[in-house]
């Protein structure tokens, strides 16, 4: 049986003020219900006005999803009763949408995008004692009521709940490229997902936050709808909570169908006119975004499009540090692989995000140059990012305060001699003629002089020492000249 998922994407969008008000987005600080006015609670009376700034950044959401928009906007209530909507009826977009008839590619395919409009956010409730089935009361806070969401809905072309995480991955970064949303705000993305079993019912699990939850609940939803399937019960249309903890969905409500909700368009509200010129200057003044930033690192800095895409896919943060090493340092394979694998992995051993962290440019080249002027070897300089990442002291400080640099080559000497002395056993075996003890050895030296010597270099000075003790070894009359 074939599993079939389509989502349902609300994108707060990052704007000054409300979708009908002049009360501002940023909640931070602000007590329950402090950042309220008649509009956005919905006072009898109270005349909404739409924020352009939303309208544009949906314009441009949509343009980037290969999405139609059309040069009418309308905004329509669909009356629900929940404590969430003060008026009982949230404004939004019904017949007519923003815009329709899009899709985003993924993974060689595309997912298609059905459509894009507006409305506003409901109020949050908090539910005390208890999850949403189970609080003894539960508490509403309207400050969050009235700010503009976008919601993006998908065909039911997505086949896998992997697939669901990688599509939503991918819109967010775009998302981001946009500046229509501010990745940092706890859930400024909130999912449906929509999924049902090849000729079941389809069942809606709302309110995901977090693209791994998405994920998660799908790949639940499969099991259960799977196994209701193997004894015969049939799946029912229904609403369904998703829990982290117990990683398992229940039944919130039966679904609503669409006439459920009583759409009316909203008298309080003129239709807007997109004009399509102004259209195109909004996507004129769109900037590059991640499949085209890809193709240009690919082609402007001559790196594999694997390391691009790592690059790109972690983040717009990411791109410009990229962007900005490359200039100082001049060599951006260097950066590229030092980026991609060290960097990035340090980074998330120490699960910082590079915004979070003190790595910079200017002191990330730093390292690339200490190898460059072969002052601590490409080893040492793998040991250092982890200290660098955690602190973001600068390199060139760690190496001299540690005393770090690369030895020179009688301190080289030395330090072999003294590990040859205390391998005589490997020496010998070597001497015999078996050349992996030779590696025995260099991984001794290596470990004493703490990756202060270039690995090859090392070596060479090992078998040279080896060589000579082993003609003086070979000699028959005592001592040879030299030995
Ligand atoms: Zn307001």
């Amino acid at each position: 049986m074939k599993a079939i998922m389509g989502l349902e994407v609300h994108v707060q969008l990052r704007t000054e003020s409300k979708l009908f008000c002049g009360c501002g987005t940023d909640l931070d600080g602000r007590g329950p219900n402090e950042n309220t006015c008649p509009i956005c609670l919905g006072f009898p009376g109270s005349k909404p006005k739409v924020n352009r700034r939303a309208v544009e950044h949906a314009v441009k959401i949509a343009r980037a999803l290969n999405c139609t928009v059309w040069p009418e906007v309308r905004f329509s209530r669909k009356s629900y009763f929940y404590p969430d909507m003060p008026k009982n009826f949230q404004i939004t977009q019904y017949d007519v949408p923003l815009a329709e008839g899009g899709y985003l590619p993924l993974d060689g395919g595309r997912i298609g995008i059905t459509r894009v409009h507006l409305e506003e956010d409901p109020a949050k409730l908090a539910h005390v004692g208890g999850g949403i089935t189970s609080a003894l009361y539960t508490l509403i806070d309207y400050n969050r009521s009235g700010v503009p969401l976008v919601e993006i809905v998908t065909e039911p072309d997505i086949t896998s709940p992997k697939e669901a995480r990688l599509f939503l991955d991918k819109l967010s970064l775009i998302l981001e490229h946009l500046g229509a949303y501010d990745p940092g705000r706890e859930g400024s993305i909130r999912v449906d997902a929509n999924i049902s079993l090849e000729g079941g019912q389809r069942v809606e699990v709302k309110n995901l936050t977090g693209f791994r939850t998405v994920e998660d609940a799908l790949n639940y939803e499969i099991v259960r709808q799977r196994s209701m399937a193997n004894i015969g019960i049939a799946v029912e249309r229904e609403t369904r909570h998703y829990d982290a903890e117990t990683n398992t969905t229940s039944s919130l409500r039966g679904k609503e169908y669409e006439e459920d909700y009583g759409y009316i368009v909203e008298p309080d509200l003129v239709k807007i006119e997109l004009d399509q010129k102004w259209v195109g200057r909004l996507e004129a003044e769109m900037p590059e975004l991640p499949d085209a930033r890809i193709e240009r690192f690919i082609e402007e800095y001559g790196i594999p499009r694997f390391q691009s895409g790592v690059i790109v896919n972690a983040g717009l943060e990411m791109s410009r540090f990229f962007e900005e090493s490359c200039r100082l340092h001049g060599d951006p394979g260097e950066v590229a692989s030092w980026t991609v694998t060290s960097l990035m992995k340090s980074l998330n051993f120490e699960g910082l995000s590079l915004a979070g962290s003190e790595v910079r440019p200017e002191t990330f080249v730093e390292l690339l140059e200490l190898i460059d002027e072969g002052v601590i070897s490409e080893r040492l300089a793998k040991e250092l990012v982890k200290d660098y990442v955690g602190t973001g002291e600068s390199p060139r400080r760690l190496v001299e305060s540690r005393g770090l640099g690369l030895m020179e080559r009688e301190e080289l000497r030395n330090a072999i001699d003294a590990v040859l002395a205390e391998n005589q056993r490997a020496v010998a075996d070597y001497l015999s003629g078996r050349e992996r003890a030779l590696d025995f050895l260099l991984g001794q030296v290596l470990r004493r002089i703490q990756a202060r010597g270039r690995p090859l270099e090392v070596k060479n000075l090992i078998k040279e020492a080896l060589d000579s003790s082993g003609k003086c070894l070979g000699s028959s009359a005592g001592r040879a000249p030299g030995c």
